[in-house]
């Protein structure tokens, strides 16, 4: 039997019904405010804060505390647990816990990525508490999420530029409300709905598998008889097994306050989803981060092992994130929302301009955002979402648009009609005028945007970043545009065509997986960055550093960094790839053949003293042999590849060098072992194959 939602939501949560018995009334309401809205907490009630917390915390069993924060590009969780022993006096200890202690954190961070910003400044890290996110309690240890930088306050992580970008589209969006004569909108609060992917492996067979162990996807593998083209996964019914695991995970989620909310079997087999409730962005980035680590922690609980790579088996679907983003106003105005007469919506109008033209002046660097190494296996390759960056609108949304691209401005919008099966017994459904597009990187979903391209192993931190400071970019142009217009209706109505007039190409409604699409695109001088290493680059266009610089997000040193890293990140992982194909090769795959070849070879013999003709034994074994003979020759050439390539001291030559010359190397090695797979009997193959680990779980 499952658990009950209601009674079990957020009982590992300090929340406002924990502070509300635990604090004194006119703290708690301080300490609510700060929460909601931000801003600074005074050191004295930090303390009672601190101290209710603990009292809190070792009534739940908690031993530890620990700030929790995501160095940059590492996607999960960094935390570094300290009890709440104090010094003993006379032998005895007891449980402390400070307002210092709970503000701030000095963990040594000179073993994370700083892309050279810690050599100038100082090893030491510094990790600040975000008390916009809420506190809660893991396995017996009160998570305090922070946010992490370094001793001269460079940003460390995705967070940091996330809360910064997130004040800089409410400061601007504010600005832009008032322009419309609204005076009670305080802030606008950025969304986000991240929809999560993952594949379950049984994990006595992932232990079998050191290209699973080492880089999180298959390296070798041939493609099993059957796949996903019939089509008979998706929300399939969910194995009783993982339906299990999901119980269990969700029951912890809910207990942390994750709103859980739907789950389901994805397009290939062993694929599934979860998906919580939109929260506001920062909240979402430190619940999607738990929600990885549970997912993989829950799933070893079960025998499994959850696999967050975008990419893990060749020819198969691959794992993304769906983002879904909307901005809305404190006083509850969905700045996504057209309502009933989009046509004459003239502040939805505005924000979709400003959208179409962030979304088309930052495409490069939207596509960075959602990309990692793996990703690189989905975007542009024949399994789409497409590495262009373009918006699909939806029927309605997009006729209006074309309307005022055509003359200034729309008169009616295309009604959304309903959906009648025929059956009387059954109800009239309303028809989504946003028609869903599938393929579409960035598409329009009635009250938000969804943005598809996101790696599924990624912090959402990056990507909402990009989105939320383009915003702000683009709405205080639009403020200084139209701030003193004599005729303000006019004056908006003239800026809201121009800018879908300059950015109309963004727009796309077609298959974003036909072939014609990035001929299409490239017409239209749409980007088309095939992968991550082509786009790191664009974090220091002058577009990028102005808009970063201009709303306090990113400094160019921050961004410099940042570009080192990923480059770092990208040869780091091909490293690791390379290298654990070489040792996959040298001693499971060539040994296993060669043993095959002997007993073939023996075949053969007895065959023929026997008197019989052996040509078939004789044809097989030569089958073998040259393959084997490749693969030898292959693994030698992708050693001396990736050492050429691990010589280079220049991080972003050496990257170009992993994807241009050790890459094809790897498939080099590959095309013989898979073929080997394929003519070999089971029995004498080395490891669980794809059908093993993707349909028996
Ligand atoms: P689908 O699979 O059809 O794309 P799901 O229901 O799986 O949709 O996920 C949609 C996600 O979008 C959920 O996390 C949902 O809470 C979120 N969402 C809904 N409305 C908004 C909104 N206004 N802003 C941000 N996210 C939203
Ligand atoms: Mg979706």
């Amino acid at each position: 039997m499952g658990v009950n939602i209601e009674k079990v939501f957020g009982e590992n949560v300090f929340d406002d019904s924990v502070m509300k018995v635990r604090l004194p009334k006119n703290d708690f309401e301080t300490v609510k405010k700060l929460m909601h809205e931000g801003g600074e907490i005074t050191e004295d009630l930090a303390d009672v804060v601190a101290q209710a917390m603990k009292e809190w915390a070792l009534e739940k069993g908690a031993t530890h505390y620990t700030h929790v924060f995501q160095p940059y590009v590492v996607s999960v969780g960094a935390e570094k647990h300290d009890s709440f022993a104090s010094v003993p006096v006379d032998g005895k200890i007891e449980n402390t816990f400070t307002g210092e202690e709970l503000l701030r954190g000095e963990p040594d961070a000179s073993s994370f990525p700083s892309g050279g910003l810690r050599e100038t400044c100082s090893a030491r890290g510094y990790t600040a508490w975000d008390i916009t996110s809420p506190v809660y309690i893991k396995e017996d240890t009160l998570c305090i999420p922070t946010a992490f930088c370094s001793y001269t306050g460079e940003s460390l992580d995705t967070k940091t530029p996330l809360l910064k970008a997130m004040h800089a589209v409410s400061k601007q969006g504010v600005r832009l409300m008032r322009l419309f004569g609204n005076e009670v909108t305080n802030r606008i609060y950025s969304y986000v709905g991240p929809e999560q992917e993952y594949f379950l492996v049984d994990r006595e067979k992932y232990l079998k598998r050191p290209d699973l162990i080492y880089s999180g996807r298959t390296l070798f593998g041939a493609k099993p008889p059957k796949g996903q083209e019939m089509d008979d996964q998706y929300f399939g019914s969910i194995p009783p097994r993982v339906k299990a695991f999901m119980e269990d995970l969700n029951t912890k989620l809910w207990k942390l306050g994750i709103t859980a909310k739907t789950q389901h079997c994805e397009v290939a087999p062993g694929q599934f989803e979860i998906a919580p409730i939109f929260s506001i962005s920062n909240v979402a980035l430190d619940n999607n981060l738990l929600v990885m680590d549970l997912l993989k922690k829950t799933a070893r609980a079960h025998g499994m092992i959850c696999l967050l790579h975008e990419k893990p088996f060749d020819g198969m679907n691959g794992s993304g994130k769906h983002n879904n983003w909307s901005l809305t106003t404190d006083d509850g105005i969905n700045l996504f929302k057209p309502g009933k007469e989009p046509e004459n919506n003239k502040l939805f109008q505005l924000v979709l301009a400003c959208t179409m033209a962030a979304v088309d002046t930052h495409a490069v660097l939207l596509r960075l955002a959602a990309s990692n190494t793996g990703n690189d296996h989905r975007l542009g390759a024949n399994e789409a979402p497409p590495a262009i960056i373009s918006m699909y609108l939806g029927d309605q949304v997009g006729d209006v648009v074309s309307q005022i691209i055509k003359n200034g401005k729309a008169e009616s919008s295309i009604s959304s009609g309903e959906i009648d099966f025929g059956i009387k017994k059954l109800p009239k459904l309303e028809k989504d005028p946003t028609d869903r597009n599938r393929t579409s990187p960035f598409a329009f979903t009635g009250n938000r945007f969804e943005f598809r391209m996101v790696a599924s192993s990624n912090s959402i931190g990056d990507v909402n970043t990009v989105l939320n400071v383009m915003m702000a970019e683009q709405f205080e142009k639009a403020v200084a545009a139209l701030e003193g217009a004599e005729d303000f209706d006019k004056a908006v109505e003239e800026y809201i065509a121009k800018l879908m007039k300059e950015h109309a190409r963004i727009v796309f409604n077609g298959n974003g997986y036909s072939e014609e699409w990035p001929k299409e695109a490239e017409k239209r001088g749409l980007p088309n960055c095939r992968s991550i290493v082509d786009a790191i680059p664009t974090l220091l266009d002058e577009s990028t550093v102005e808009m970063y610089g201009k709303f306090g997000v990113l400094s160019k040193e921050e961004l410099e960094a940042r570009k080192e890293i990923l480059f770092e990140q990208y040869a780091g992982v091909r490293n690791i790839e390379a290298l654990t194909m070489v040792d996959m090769a040298n001693k499971m795959i060539i040994p296993a053949a060669v043993k095959y070849t002997k007993k073939l070879a023996d075949t053969v013999l007895t065959v023929k003293e026997a008197g019989v003709d052996a040509t078939v034994q004789t044809e097989m074994l030569s089958d073998v042999s040259v393959r084997l003979a490749e693969m030898k020759k292959a693994v030698k050439e992708l050693e001396d590849i990736t050492q050429k390539a691990a010589d280079i001291e220049n991080t972003q030559a050496a990257a170009i060098a992993y994807k241009d010359e050790v890459m094809p190397a790897m498939a080099a090695l590959r095309k013989p072992a898979d073929e080997l797979e394929v003519i070999m009997p089971k029995e004498e193959w080395p490891m669980p194959t794809y059908g093993d680990l993707v349909f028996e779980i």
